[in-house]
């Protein structure tokens, strides 16, 4: 704490993993007088550097890069690179502290970390962003390769940012490999990989139904955010009979009672990822929904809630107005997306609550799938690779299963999480000796 005092999100992560793991180490000698935890928490590397670039009108601005190489015990470092004004060394490492555990968890050989930038994308031309890109893989590509360091998008970075990342990659280091993941279908992208997080908490939460012998069919479903991750958490929901009634952005949310189908689905990916606009658009076409500025979609009463938009975005209070209104699963397909009081209130109340790095492991793990076909220059169908992102979210809600159950039946999923993914890597460190 003394050195990370000025981190909170960092901070906040940290203790999650620590009021759950520091008990399991006690408990187990070979991890005693290691300084496992304590080790985990410094990154192995933290780099920090300047992107300049020129706007359309001929202004040079600056913004900071970074890249968090956070723990690289059991592969190479991975993890997403994340463009937002708010971006700082607190977010970014407990991004990359969380994405150690759930790399972990996915069974797959990487390592964690993280990166990105304070750039805002928000209202800038294609041009202004490919010359951003370009700058910020400029410095980046020393730093990484495909045996090191593959990065991937997050906020703000989605196909079109990682087609400038890649394309500057390969001029300058002159090699056309597997550096990033996320990549177009016709230069080693791999199918799957923009549907994976979203699908991958629902055929998580799926799971977590089904341990109760319950399912989608017939849930409301509530939703925030609306980038990628929200679009294909709704897309997979419906399609499993659930009924998705919110999206969000920065700017409200939108409630439709009818539900968002197919149809109106289509419209949602075509505002957000090719006109770019806001999701209170959504009313002009559909009327008979509602916007709500400034506002958080957790008070519309629903059967299970999925919070895709950001860390931190549901609180306390609105932990309590959902479980007020008969909330009976969330699984969070953003990072961190639940305060330490919404996920208390919530493993208080019993619910099936499932943290993150569990629930939305799908996206990396089929990273994870896509650096495999790249090493072998293969591509698996799209049957192929939903079928193993199906199992690989099967086999960590066991996982979780296995180190969370409780004597009353009750899955803390929290902490099956961080032990599942704790204990792969403090073994891989134990073996490697003090490095
Ligand atoms: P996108 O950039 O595609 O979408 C982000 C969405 O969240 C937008 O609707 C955005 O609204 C909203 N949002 C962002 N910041 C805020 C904020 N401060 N307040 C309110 N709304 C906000 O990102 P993704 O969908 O890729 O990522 C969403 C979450 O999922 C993040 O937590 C990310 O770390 C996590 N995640 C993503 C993975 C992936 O594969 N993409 C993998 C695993 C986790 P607006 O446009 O107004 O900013």
């Amino acid at each position: 704490k003394a050195r990370n005092g000025h981190e909170p999100e960092f901070l906040q992560a940290v203790q999650e993993v620590a009021e759950t793991v520091i008990p399991y180490i006690a408990k187990h000698e070979i991890y005693n007088g290691k300084n496992i935890l304590l080790r985990m928490v410094e990154p192995e590397r933290l780099i920090s550097f300047r992107v300049s670039w020129v706007d359309d009108q001929g202004e040079i601005h600056v913004n900071r890069g970074y890249r968090v190489q956070m723990n690289s015990a059991i592969g190479p470092y991975k993890g997403g690179l994340r463009f937002h004004p708010t971006v700082n060394a607190s977010i970014l490492k407990f991004l990359a502290f969380e994405q150690v555990f759930k790399n972990s968890l996915t069974t797959l050989p990487m390592g964690g970390g993280k990166g990105g930038s304070d750039f805002d994308p928000k209202g800038k031309s294609d041009d202004e962003i490919m010359r951003f890109c370009h700058a910020f893989m400029a410095e980046l590509c020393r730093h990484i390769g495909p045996n090191t360091d593959v990065p991937a998008g997050d906020i703000g970075v989605g196909a079109r940012e990682i087609g400038f990342l890649f394309g500057m990659y390969k001029k300058i280091r002159n090699e056309f490999t597997g550096v990033l993941t996320g990549k177009g279908l016709s230069w080693g992208g791999s199918k799957i990989r923009p549907e994976a997080t979203g699908y991958g908490t629902v055929y998580f939460a799926d799971s977590m139904l089904k341990s109760k012998g319950d399912s989608f069919e017939g849930k409301t479903v509530v939703v925030s955010g609306s980038g990628n991750v929200a679009q294909f958490a709704v897309e997979k929901a419906t399609q499993l009979g659930g009924k998705v009634v919110t999206l969000s952005d920065s700017g409200g949310y939108i409630h439709d009672a009818d539900g968002i189908d197919a149809d109106k689905l289509a419209f949602v990916m075509d505002l957000k990822n090719n006109r770019r606009g806001r999701i209170s658009e959504y009313v002009a076409k559909y009327p008979n929904a509602t916007f709500h500025a400034g506002e958080r979609p957790w008070s519309v009463a629903c059967d299970v809630a999925l919070p895709c938009a950001t860390q931190n975005e549901l609180n306390g209070e609105e932990a309590k107005m959902l479980l007020d209104n008969g909330c009976i699963c969330v699984a969070e397909g953003a990072n961190m997306p639940s305060t330490p009081e919404a996920m208390h209130a919530f493993q208080d109340a019993k619910i099936l609550f499932a943290p993150g790095k569990a629930s939305n492991a799908g996206g990396v793990a089929t990273s994870g799938l896509e650096m495999s076909q790249n090493s072998l220059r293969i591509s698996w169908t799209r049957q192929e690779v939903d079928e193993r992102l199906k199992q690989i979210m099967s086999d960590i809600h066991d996982s979780c299963l296995e180190y969370g159950k409780e004597e009353d039946g009750f899955c803390n999923y929290v902490r099956g999480a961080n032990i599942a993914g704790f204990v792969k890597v403090a073994d891989a460190m134990l073996a490697q000796g003090v490095i």
